[in-house]
């Protein structure tokens, strides 16, 4: 879904922290309304106080989102699940991790984390304005970050998809009736009704010219709704391929070429038989793998002066899979490495042996092919 990292600042936990570029105007946008909010309540400051107060605010509260996915990352490590990273975006923060959970349990222990530790922090700030009554600028950000991590406790815990709340949801549901994709669809669709609602209050503030509400909820409501769709179309996916391994599509005619081969032969021959991958040998050893996206990086005036081998992904690239790799982690890794098909290999006592190839074709065939299926027989 967050296709751009962003900058990297630093590195907690051995969890890499990302500023994606969205953030840097939410910064100036919470800066500004923190210091006119100092301006307002306190106009005896003088106005580099405001700003400073401003930008030191807006700094603890980004800080406080850190910690709250920090706390998401420290129990998901906790059950042995890898966390990718953190990046702080437009409306807060994300912590990617490697994988779901695989108990409902755990789903539930990582995403209360969250929540529970903005409402540890809320907890805590309030507390720094008891401790510190006569000091009035320490008690006027305090109270601000206990106000706005109290809010950010109490927003993640709406019981939809994707926000913690929905989560934690999806946990019970799932916990309850053991089908972790009726959860999540459930969860989806609460985690719709809830985007459906911050549009209609955005669309209502507008119509009470409230523009800065309208844009925020609006904007909030637009990226929840389209979370809550893509995690129910990716748990979809994830059923069409259930039970279906690399050997159920692969195919089992893997055209073999020469690696003296020259690029306008090989043209020549994709041209011909359509075949848009090719094993490439030599001496009858396999040295390589060649397929049309090699061919199209070159441009035409040089295919008659390069070989095959000159631009094929040499053996040790290769990304192979095993004849019995479920489908879902095989589309996982395809897409992670940007390819198109892998070959798939059995290892026999005498050393490795081809015995077809995958591609993302064939398994995004057999998600539609299984979609229409499944319409059909529903239908009945
Ligand atoms: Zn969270």
């Amino acid at each position: 879904m967050f296709q751009s990292q962003g900058i990297r600042i630093g590195r907690i936990l051995g969890i890499p922290i990302y500023l994606d570029l969205s953030w840097i105007l939410v910064f100036g946008l919470i800066t500004f309304s923190q210091s006119s909010f100092f301006a307002q309540q306190h106009p005896h400051w003088t106005g580099p106080q405001h700003w400073t107060l401003g930008v030191v605010t807006s700094i603890l509260f980004f800080s406080s989102v850190v910690f709250h996915e920090l706390a998401h990352s420290v129990v998901a490590q906790h059950y042995k699940i890898k966390v990718l990273s953190i990046t702080l975006f437009l409306f807060g923060g994300l912590a990617r991790i490697a994988r779901d959970p695989s108990q409902a349990i755990q789903e539930f222990n990582i995403a209360v984390a969250g929540p529970l530790a903005s409402g540890f922090l809320a907890g805590v700030f309030y507390g720094v304005t008891l401790l510190f009554p006569d000091s009035e600028m320490l008690g006027a950000v305090a109270s601000q970050l206990a106000l706005t991590n109290g809010m950010l406790a109490l927003f993640n815990l709406l019981p939809g998809f994707p926000l913690d709340g929905g989560r934690v949801f999806r946990a019970m549901v799932w916990g309850a009736t053991k089908d972790f994709a009726r959860a999540t669809r459930v969860a989806g669709a609460s985690g719709k009704l809830i985007a459906f609602g911050l549009i209609s209050l955005g669309v209502w503030s507008a119509l009470r010219s409230d523009w800065v509400t309208a844009l925020w909820t609006g904007f909030l409501g637009w990226f929840l709704l389209n979370a809550a769709q893509a995690s129910v179309a990716q748990v979809t996916i994830q059923e069409m391929l259930a039970g279906l391994c690399a050997s159920d599509v692969m195919n089992q005619e893997v055209p073999i070429i020469p690696a003296n081969m020259s690029l306008e032969e090989y043209s020549g021959e994709v041209l011909r038989t359509g075949r848009r991958v090719h094993l490439v040998t030599m001496d009858d050893r396999l040295v390589g793998l060649m397929n049309v996206g090699a061919l199209s990086n070159i441009p035409r005036e040089d295919w008659n002066m390069n070989s095959v081998q000159a631009v094929m992904v040499p053996r040790e690239k290769i990304l192979w899979a095993a004849p019995d790799e479920p489908l879902q982690r095989l589309l996982e890794r395809l897409i992670a490495a940007d390819v198109n098909q892998m070959p798939v290999v059995t290892q026999l006592e005498e050393g490795a042996h081809i015995v077809g190839m995958v591609t993302r074709e064939a398994i995004l065939r057999v998600i539609q092919t299984r979609s229409e299926l499944g319409a059909a027989l529903t239908s009945r």
